[in-house]
């Protein structure tokens, strides 16, 4: 997954900078894009598919070039960042759907259907 990272920011010309949600003492995955670097934060507690397919989800953000949540940390209440947010969980947004089938069709992609299909 780390190799699939390095090429999508080479491919997008932008450094992608991955790293273990647990070393910010938190859990899930996110994406942050930079003014020159992004940031792949995945959930390392999350095994299997689940974590695999999340990890991918937030690719898809970025491949698919996601306007996402923007906000100046400088400027914006945190409450404010916390109701965007929460805007983004579950799959209402257009972004998050798009984002779950770029993921999903790229996971089979990768390991192929299952072995009862
Ligand atoms: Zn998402």
């Amino acid at each position: 997954m780390a190799v699939l990272a390095a090429r999508i920011g080479d491919w997008r010309g932008r450094r992608l900078h991955v790293a273990p949600a647990s070393k910010f003492g938190w859990s899930g995955h996110l994406v942050v894009r930079g003014a020159r670097a992004d940031m792949l934060v995945y959930d390392d507690s999350a095994t299997g598919l689940y974590g695999r397919h999340g990890f991918l989800h937030e690719l898809g953000h970025l491949v698919l070039d996601h306007d996402g949540v923007t906000f100046d940390p400088a400027t914006t209440a945190a409450a404010d960042v916390a109701r965007r947010l929460a805007d983004r969980i579950g799959y209402a947004n257009q972004e998050e759907r798009d984002a779950e089938l770029w993921a999903t069709l790229v996971g089979l992609d990768t390991i192929g259907p299952s072995p009862g299909d």
